[in-house]
């Protein structure tokens, strides 16, 4: 049988209960075959086949307990609540409920027995659920536990976890239609399963199943599927490459005016590292396919310059380029940096921002389409389809991070031209875990700058609680006695701009009283771009001794002078970030110093995340704890993007997973084609639309 008359791949409206409706909200969970629902896999199970003893209950666990009722109250107090409390021989535990009516009450007598199933919490006094399902236990009958474990799925709203349940039982009933695709022998011994058994295996375990291997993620059954997708994910990003590989470029003959009367300019000379990384490059530059490079570099390794140069090839052979930035004050950064170096050489630039006039913006887009402009430099404005290109042969993106791979295909997209398609660099502060690195941007070459410009001084960091105010403060008033700048950051208050520029605002108002001797600036997300662009030029030629802002000066600003960094409540912000603020000082030749308050109490994970800061400088460390810290997606800021959206996968967990999940997908791509596509679509089905170019 092919893949085409089978079953597996009729809508989901051919299942019993799925009438258009139900069918419209599985496509919110991309749940449109039979095929889809059978790889809608448990994102993790409930145990509800034992009952433990409340003596042994761990926090955060979810269990059933089963035990005497030994007291109800309702009590008033901030919010009127009922309080049961129950014992079963080995402890007591408190059952809390914010919403009961008088039956419920009234249930709930003492004496009783009953049975919970809730996640445990501390309490006051003692462990506690709040709300958990219960059932009173007459005396008469016994009900048993549950069988098996219980999957629990990712859901949408208006679709009951008993809903997901019936159908995935529909889709099992077809599951011997699924066709092994991984060639026998290549599948890793390890992983004996049959497919077809593992997935019914990971959708219903049956009793004997191993409780704790499933719990855990690591069931050879989950484990077979998670290289299956792990594979598909690998597949169908050299896939992406290929099929753009097959597109020319613009081969671009490397001239070295240019670029030697810019070099000539520059007040130092390349690092060693620099050297390297735009020799590779220019040498891709010059290829007939286009360029997909990724520019790694930590903070201040001096990505920028290496860019300019990447520009100046492809100016010089006769193409325009672009330099994209994810933020405001970081394109205007570049627009500044960039005049100053090619306007001497008589280059012409454009600027574009979603912030500028009507009149202008037309002016800008003008310059663009006629092919007046050599370089473009803008925000995500670039993108914008009233934007067209006379002849783009080179787009930068710096920070790449923050771009999905769909804006970075939509940038390319933009600049095709009978069938070419421009070459993109890629450039990012964040250094990448190598297992990160081999199935996120398996489509991109890695270019890494693995060295920092002379003089350069590591940053002292120092961690404070925010009680120690007064101290800092006192730290500022003397740098900047001293000659020297510093940078006052206020971070993010529950992900509100507002919030956070509000708390800048008041920060503002305190340090100018505090400090009046010294001229201090404000600068926030909220402010005009030519304010912003103001105060950020009166910082850069120190007419600011201190700067206060949000963290809208976390990427690429870059002023030597500046050797202090203050950064309030820095427990609230994810490790790459600090990284990256912190960055903005250790430019010049003064010592820096970063202080980092934070507002006791201090979490686990946020102690840890400060004393990584404070241990080391080295971006590449500073990554990977971030990474076991926060899981991949937060890592790479691609959460929407579904790059990293594993349905059973966990790239930390199964890391190891990987070098034999790269070495099958080579012998696959070379001799079994038809098999790559139907992997790729039975576990990514309707995302893929995005990858076709
Ligand atoms: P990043 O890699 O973080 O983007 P930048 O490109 O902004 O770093 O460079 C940081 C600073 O270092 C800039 O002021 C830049 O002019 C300077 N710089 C770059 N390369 C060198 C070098 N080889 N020697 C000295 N300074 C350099
Ligand atoms: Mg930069």
């Amino acid at each position: 049988m092919t893949n085409q008359d089978s079953i597996l791949l009729e809508n989901v409206t051919s299942l019993k209960g799925v009438g258009p409706s139900v069918a419209e909200k599985l496509a919110n969970l991309h749940l449109h075959t039979i095929q889809d629902v059978l790889y809608h896999l448990p994102t993790r199970y409930q145990d509800r086949t034992r009952v433990l003893p409340i003596g042994s209950l761990q926090l955060g666990v979810e269990c059933v307990v089963e035990a005497e009722i030994q007291h109800a109250e309702i009590k008033f107090g901030r919010r009127r609540m009922l309080l049961v409390r129950i014992a079963d021989g080995t402890g007591p535990l408190l059952l809390r409920f914010f919403h009961f009516n008088r039956s419920q009450q009234d249930r709930l007598q003492s004496g009783d027995r009953i049975r919970c199933f809730g996640e445990v919490r501390k309490g006051g006094a003692t462990l506690e659920m709040v709300h958990p399902e219960y059932k009173i236990l007459g005396s008469e009958e016994i009900s048993a536990v549950e069988e098996t474990l219980t999957p629990i799925y990712r859901t949408t709203d208006g679709v009951h976890q008993a809903t997901l349940r019936k159908l995935t039982d529909q889709a099992l009933l077809s599951a011997h239609q699924v066709q092994e695709l991984i060639p026998a022998e290549y599948c890793p011994d390890q992983y004996q399963y049959r497919l077809i058994d593992a997935l019914q295996m990971v959708h219903r375990p049956p009793p004997d199943a191993d409780v704790s291997q499933l719990t855990a993620g690591i069931h050879p059954a989950q484990q077979r599927l998670a290289f299956e997708e792990l594979l598909a994910q690998l597949l169908s990003l050299k896939k992406l490459r290929q099929r753009i590989s097959l597109n020319p470029s613009f081969p671009m003959t490397a001239k070295a005016n240019l670029r030697e009367q810019f070099l000539g300019g520059l007040p130092f000379t390349l690092t060693g590292a620099q050297q390297r990384v735009a020799e590779e490059i220019s040498d891709d530059l010059e290829q007939n396919t286009p360029m997909m490079r990724l520019l790694q570099g930590d903070v201040g390794s001096g990505k920028t310059v290496v860019a300019a140069l990447a520009c100046l090839q492809a100016i010089e052979a006769g193409y325009q380029t672009a330099v994209m930035a994810p933020t405001e004050i970081l394109a205007e950064q570049h627009y500044q940096n960039f005049r100053e170096w090619f306007e001497p050489l008589g280059i012409k630039i454009s600027w574009h921002t979603g912030k500028l006039k009507a009149a202008q913006r037309r002016e800008m887009q003008e310059l663009i389409s006629s092919g007046e402009s050599q370089l473009a430099i803008g925000t995500h404005a670039l993108f914008q389809t009233d934007i067209e290109f006379n002849n783009l042969g080179l787009f930068v993106i710096d920070e790449q991070h923050r771009f999905g791979v769909q804006q970075r295909m939509a940038l390319q997209q933009k600049g095709e031209r009978d069938g070419h398609l421009p070459h993109q660099l890629i450039m990012t502060a964040t250094p990448i875990p190598r297992t990160l690195a081999m199935t996120a941007y398996v489509d991109l070459d890695l270019s890494i700058i693995d060295e920092l410009p002379p003089g350069r001084k590591p940053v002292t960091t120092t961690v404070l609680s925010v009680e120690r105010r007064e101290q800092v403060i006192e730290r500022v008033a003397q740098a900047c006695s001293q000659g020297q700048q510093c940078y006052w950051v206020c971070t993010l208050i529950e992900e509100s701009e507002v919030l956070q520029c509000q708390a800048a605002e008041e920060a503002y108002e305190y340090l100018q009283q505090t400090l009046p001797d010294l001229k201090v600036g404000l600068i926030h997300g909220r402010m005009k771009p030519a304010e912003k662009e103001q105060i950020m030029s009166a910082f850069k030629t120190a007419e600011l001794d201190l700067l206060v802002a949000t963290t809208v000066i976390e990427v690429g600003v870059d002023v030597p002078n500046a050797s202090l960094m203050v950064i309030e409540n820095a427990e609230r912000l994810g490790l790459s970030q600090l990284h990256q603020l912190r960055g903005r000082v250790g430019r010049g030749s003064t010592a820096s110093h970063c202080l980092l308050m934070y507002r006791a109490p201090l979490s686990a994970n946020g102690k840890e995340r400060l004393a990584a800061m404070r241990a080391t400088n080295d971006g590449f460390k500073i990554a990977q704890i971030d990474l076991e810290l926060r899981g991949p997606g937060e890592f790479l800021g691609t959460r929407q993007t579904g790059l990293v959206e594993f349905k059973i996968a966990d790239l930390l967990r199964d890391k190891d997973l990987i070098p034999e999940v790269q070495s099958v997908s080579e012998v696959l791509l070379e001799s079994y084609p038809k098999q790559v596509d139907a992997i790729i679509a039975r576990w990514h089905g309707e995302k893929l639309v995005y990858q076709q170019v």
